[in-house]
This record gives C-alpha cells, structure tokens and sequence, in this order.
C-alpha cells in the first residue's frame, strides 16, 4: 500500500531558525515505516523544504509497487519493522537500486544501530528525538553527496576518453560510452560480468593477463576499424583495474609521415658517407701524413662511423616498421640470448661488471626472425652494460608463462625517473639522469620496442631511481617443430 502525504499541512518556514539546515536540493524522499506517528513526524519535517517531494510507504511489498513506477532520490528506512530481516533486506535492496542512498532510522543512538547502518550500505543514520535541524540536515548532506557521485558518473560517462573498470574478480564494474564504442559493445549490461566474456580485442587481453606481474601497465591497442588506443592499466587496491583509453591514430599517422621522410634522407646519405669513409681510408695509402693529420684523419673516420651507424639504425628501424622482415622461423628465445651474449662479454669483462645467467637449457620456441630477435637482445643487453656501473650487476633470465616466454634483463644501474620511463621507447629520446660517459643515439630502444611488436610482444621497463632497471620482453609461444 502506498500512502501518499502530499496532502500533509507543511509547516511554516522560519528561515531565520534554519538558515543552514534548510534544504536547497529538488529531491524526492521515500519514508519505509510501518510506524504511523515516525511516519507522519518525518513527512511534516521533510515537507518543511519547498525543493523536497515526500513519499511514504508502510512495507517492503509497498516498496517494491513503489519502486516500478518512480525512483526516489533518498530513501528513509525505518529499522525498526522487521529488525531481524533488516541485514538482508538492506543488501537485496542495495542489490537491485545501487543508485538510491538510503538512510537508516533508529530508535535511539547506539553502537548496534550504527553497525547495521554501516553493514547495510546506508549513507547515515537518523534517530529520534527528531528535530528539524537533524533530519534536515542529514537529509541535505546525503543528497549532496549522492549529487556529487551522479556528477562524476555523468563526467565519466561522457568523455571522450574510454574509461573501463575491472575488479579484483575480473568483472567489470564501470565502462563509459567511448570504451564500449571502441569494443562494438554498444548495446547490453556488462556489469558484473566477467572481461574475458565481454572483451575480445587481443591486444587489451594481452595487457590484462593476470600471469603477466607489472606495475607499469600501458601499450597500444588496435581496433578493428583501423584506430589506435594508447592504453593505460592503473592497479586501484581494494577496487581492481582502472583502464583508460586515448585515441592516438592522428599521432601514429604523423609518426608515420615522419618516419618515411627520415627514412628517405638516410637512404640517400648512406652512398656518400660510404664514398668519405672510402676515400679516407685512402688518404694514408696515397702519401705520408704527419702525426697530426693522422690524428684528425682518425677523428674524421671515427665521426663518419658514428652517423653510418645512427643511419644503419634508422634504417634498420624503417624495414622493421614497414614489416620487411616477415621471414620468421621457429626458434628457441634461450638460444638468441646466448647467441648475442657471445659479442658482448668483452665489453662486460672490461667494465668489471658481474653477469648473472638464468637461462634453462630448454627454453620456449617463438615464431621469429632470428637476426632481429638477436639484434632487439643484443640492444638490450648492451643498454645494461652501458648504464650499470663499472664492477655493477647485470642478471639475465628467460622464463615463461603458459602462453609466452619472458625475457628480463636487470642490471644495477642509475634508473630511470617515472617522468621519462614512457619516453625512453620513443626514437632519439634520452632520459635524464644519465652517466656522462654513456654516449649513444636514442634509437636502440626504439628498434627494440619495433622488432618486438613485430613478433606480437609487449616490451616495458620497471625502474626504480638508483636502484636500476628491468627490462621484460613478452613473446607468444609456438609449438615446437
Ligand atoms: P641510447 O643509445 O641513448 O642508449 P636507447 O634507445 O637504447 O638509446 O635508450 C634510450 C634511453 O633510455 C637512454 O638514453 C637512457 O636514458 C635510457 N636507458 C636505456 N636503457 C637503460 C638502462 N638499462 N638503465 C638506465 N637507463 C636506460
């Protein structure tokens, strides 16, 4: 049964006695009381508030005829009809109107009705004697507070950036408009069920495997319909994943028309700075040379070796870009690590470095070229050579998950500051921070980052100032042939 209180006489306002209390929101409140006298209190105090419509049903079957037809703002929730029940009928009803907050009313203040209110997901609690002030005032801070909430769902919902929130069971507990855009889910609740059902662009699934143990979680997605999203996995305890996604295919095409006008000038430099190295290699055999000019002639190779290799890089960054490597063959990761290994270990021997293997003997096969596969090593490994310090640490292992081996490559050096990490896969860019001693061009990352994309990988850094880095490197298993 429903009783309608409209027809209540309201009060007089006195403004002046509630200059604080007095309610400015439009809001509708919904009394449950079996109670006539409670009932009838609340109303009239309520009523006192021009914005505020009262409803007041008597029972829970009330509630429910009530709830098919309006959805109140705030619901007032006698605890006093059907003590005992009161846990489980405050959770179904949490359960089915997440959205409407609801207060509890007692009989008296006390420690057991401030547990059932707060075990019950009510918002506050109200108690008799009921003064104006009182009610008024919990009423207003409850539905500012429900206001507040409704803003940032109705902020979240609109923007233009997909918003996607997971929980600690995988289910997903919030996405916006533009997330579910992005994955052809239109239409149909997700809520609460698991992502794995709902989500299958390869790419998210791949950031969000839960064998995969990062804190730094973010990557580029693929849609179907040719966009890019750069996505970012943040860890919430206690809530889950929070994922955040920006469309990024205007920036992809513009590195695109970039990269082809730098590949264009490195092809055509390559001949003449091959014909200068040639012709100073000749300089000594056509006649003598004093000391001097023997020490510039040096000079000279030496510069024109290092822009030959930034061009070879750029090059080589250029071909595995526009997919010119698609010979891949079956190999086993561990035996690239070593294979690259090889070429190094002078170079850690001379730094008095120490180099500690986990390397099985049997390791995983991956679909891959091989020379790329070594030469992404080969960056990797010499990046650790370089930044650790002379007579630092240096640990190589290769492991694997059910569906991808895992090559990490750690060393002790200076880190990277959480401001550059996102930068540092990006061509020429060089992080602060730095010993002055390490020269280098930028680029090796860049190819890193390229050859493992190129065989469906995800490549990141976890790093901790002054304390070093890890670099991991994920690729999809094979079969073995
Ligand atoms: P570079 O030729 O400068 O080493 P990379 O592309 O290989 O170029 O690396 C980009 C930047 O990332 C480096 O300049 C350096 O600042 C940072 N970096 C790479 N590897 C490490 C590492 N193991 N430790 C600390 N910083 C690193």
């Amino acid at each position: 049964m429903i009783t309608s209180v409209h027809g209540c006489t309201p009060y007089k306002i006195n403004y002046k006695k509630f200059p604080v209390y007095y309610c400015m929101i439009d809001a509708h409140i919904l009394i449950l009381s079996s109670n006539d006298e409670t009932g009838k209190i609340i109303t009239q105090l309520l009523q006192q508030s021009e914005g505020l419509r009262v409803s007041w049903v008597k029972d829970v079957l009330s509630l429910e005829i009530f709830l098919q037809n309006e959805t109140p703002d705030l619901l007032i929730w006698d605890g006093q009809d059907n003590p005992e029940d009161l846990p489980q009928l405050l959770d179904s009803f949490n359960e089915h109107c997440p959205d409407i907050p609801v207060v509890l009313l007692g009989s008296e203040p006390s420690f057991s009705m401030a547990l059932s209110a707060l075990r019950g997901g009510c918002v506050d609690f109200i108690y008799p004697p009921f003064t104006d002030e009182g009610v008024l005032k919990i009423i207003t801070s409850s539905l500012q507070r429900k206001k507040k909430s409704e803003q940032s769902q109705i902020i979240l919902a609109r923007m233009t950036e997909g918003v996607l929130v997971i929980n600690s069971e995988g289910r997903v507990i919030f996405i916006n408009q533009a997330a579910r855009q992005a994955f052809d889910l239109e239409s149909g609740n997700l809520i609460g069920k698991p992502y794995k059902e709902v989500l299958h662009n390869t790419d998210l699934l791949a950031l969000l495997d839960p064998s995969i143990q990062t804190e730094n979680l973010h990557g580029e997605i693929s849609l179907a319909d040719g966009r890019v999203l750069n996505c970012q996995v943040t860890p919430i305890p206690e809530i889950g994943y929070v994922i955040t996604l920006q469309e990024i295919t205007h920036l992809k095409e513009l590195d695109r028309i970039k990269t082809d006008f730098v590949n264009a000038v490195s092809h055509d430099l390559r001949s003449p700075l091959t014909a200068i190295l040639g012709y100073v290699d000749l300089l000594e055999r056509v006649g003598e040379v004093n000391s001097q000019q023997k020490d510039f002639i040096q000079r000279v190779r030496l510069s024109v070796q290092s822009i030959t290799a930034l061009i070879n890089d750029l090059l080589d960054l250029g071909r595995i870009e526009a997919g010119f490597d698609s010979q891949k063959e079956i190999t086993p990761l561990g035996a690239i690590v070593r294979y690259s290994l090889e070429g190094l270990t002078n170079a850690i021997t001379s730094r008095s470095q120490v180099l500690e293997l986990d390397i099985p003997n049997e390791t995983p096969y991956v679909l891959g070229n091989p020379v790329r596969l070594r030469q992404m090593c080969f960056n990797l490994i010499s990046n650790a050579i370089k930044y650790a310090p002379i007579g630092g640490k240096i640990r190589i292992q290769v492991s694997s998950t059910d569906d991808h081996v895992i090559l990490q490559v750690s060393d002790n050096g200076p880190g990277i500051t959480p401001q550059d990490q996102p930068h540092i896969f990006d061509r020429f860019y060089r992080a602060s921070n730095q010993p002055s001693d390490a020269s280098g061009t930028g680029l090796g990352l860049a190819i890193v980052k390229s050859i493992v994309e190129d065989h469906q990988g995800r490549v990141w850094v976890d790093s901790l100032l002054g304390h070093g880095s890890t670099f991991t490197v994920l690729l999809p298993i094979v079969e073995r042939p």
